[in-house]
């Protein structure tokens, strides 16, 4: 089991070893991984429903198939019935927490409709808790979410590397931007999740290392990681991606990461699957501990597609169900249905705040 002497002397160059094990020492750095996951969050996998409600977005980022500029694409926005209905098939599922997860529009009828589903939705399903990814916002506007009842909050950072941010992003956009608003949304009291890409252009071992560093520095309570995957319609296309080497470092950072933060949510990532046929298993095995299967209307799918290849575009969100499910049984893991799967470190911080502050606070997690 991780220890804070091993922890606190973690050295970068140890971090890229690590990043760069294969075989032998490959399986024992997943095997180490995963005994933390299961000696800290327990062998529990949490669903997450993933709902695509939109893919309108204002932005052009470099390695995104439903950037702004790709005209090929028809964009949808699902409407509020369309959305309580998936909400509603999550909970016949057995999933605990819902995403919502769109590309970024910034005015006020879009964040006042995400409000008013967040509040609709904690009416009707108030079991289920929510997950909003829908870009960067005003402070005032993750408030207004909050208290419309939405508990976490995903917002890639995709590097932690400012100079390498610029490489995959517009001039229009920038990292000290994301910054804050991560910022902004631990400190109004959301499960704050990032991640980054991994393997991705113009990106060294060096890089990554430093990613799972900023993790702990923002004291991040959910980690979602995926392979970059190339998608045809964006700049940043290429046709030849080394599949095998994606897969291997995106595992080592999910090992890595659970080594370094072992009470936190990481997701096994469905792009992982677009690299090897049980490249979810595989992540899971690595120390993941969260699975987000699509409950997106399958007549939507095809238009959010934002790396090529990707997987589950054509089986029903009931398909979905029952095939996670099952490939969580056969590596032996627990589907873990109908509870919410809060962040153990969102716990332990918010725990250790309140005693701080001699407040104590009520748990039912
Ligand atoms: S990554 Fe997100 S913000 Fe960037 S273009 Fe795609 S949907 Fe829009």
């Amino acid at each position: 089991m991780v220890n804070e002497t091993f922890t606190s002397n973690i050295s970068k160059s140890w971090m890229r070893e690590a990043l760069t094990a294969r075989g032998d020492e490959q399986r024992k750095l997943h095997q180490r991984a995963a005994d933390i996951r299961d000696k800290t969050v327990s062998r529990a996998v949490y669903f997450r429903g993933l709902i695509e409600f939109s893919n309108k977005c204002i932005n052009d980022c470099l390695y995104c198939g439903i950037r702004k500029s790709n005209n090929a694409v028809k964009r949808y926005m699902m409407d509020k019935e369309e959305i309580l209905d998936a909400v509603e098939f999550c909970e016949r599922a057995g999933y605990g927490s819902v995403v919502l997860q769109s590309g970024e529009q910034k005015n006020k009828k879009f964040t006042g409709l995400i409000s008013s589903i967040v509040g609709d939705i904690k009416k009707k399903f108030p079991k289920i808790s929510i997950t909003l990814c829908v870009g960067e916002q005003e402070k005032s506007v993750y408030q207004e979410f909050f208290d419309s009842g939405a508990e976490r909050y995903l917002l890639r950072i995709e590097t932690s590397n400012a100079e390498h941010y610029k490489k995959l992003h517009p001039k229009e956009m920038s990292f000290s931007e994301r910054y804050r608003c991560l910022n902004d949304l631990k400190n109004i009291g959301f499960q704050v999740g990032t991640g980054v890409m991994v393997n991705a252009p113009s990106q060294t071992l060096d890089m990554l290392a430093e990613d799972i560093l900023f993790f702990r520095e923002i004291d991040a309570d959910m980690i979602g990681m995926g392979p970059y995957i190339p998608h045809s319609k964006t700049p940043l296309y290429i046709t030849i991606i080394n599949k095998t080497e994606s897969l291997n470092l995106t595992l080592n950072m999910i090992a890595l990461t659970r080594i370094m933060m072992p009470d936190v949510n990481i997701a096994a990532t469905t792009a992982l699957q677009a690299l090897h046929p049980k490249g979810r298993e595989l992540g899971l095995l690595s120390g993941a501990n969260v699975i987000m299967p699509l409950v997106t209307p399958i007549h939507y799918r095809n238009n959010y597609v934002l790396y090529d290849d990707k997987p589950c575009r054509n089986e029903s969100s009931l398909q979905c169900a029952n095939c996670v499910t099952e490939r969580i049984y056969a590596i032996d893991l627990v589907p873990k249905h109908r509870v919410t799967g809060d962040s153990l470190h969102y716990i332990n911080r918010i725990t250790s705040h309140h005693v701080n502050e001699g407040k104590g606070v009520d748990n039912d997690s």
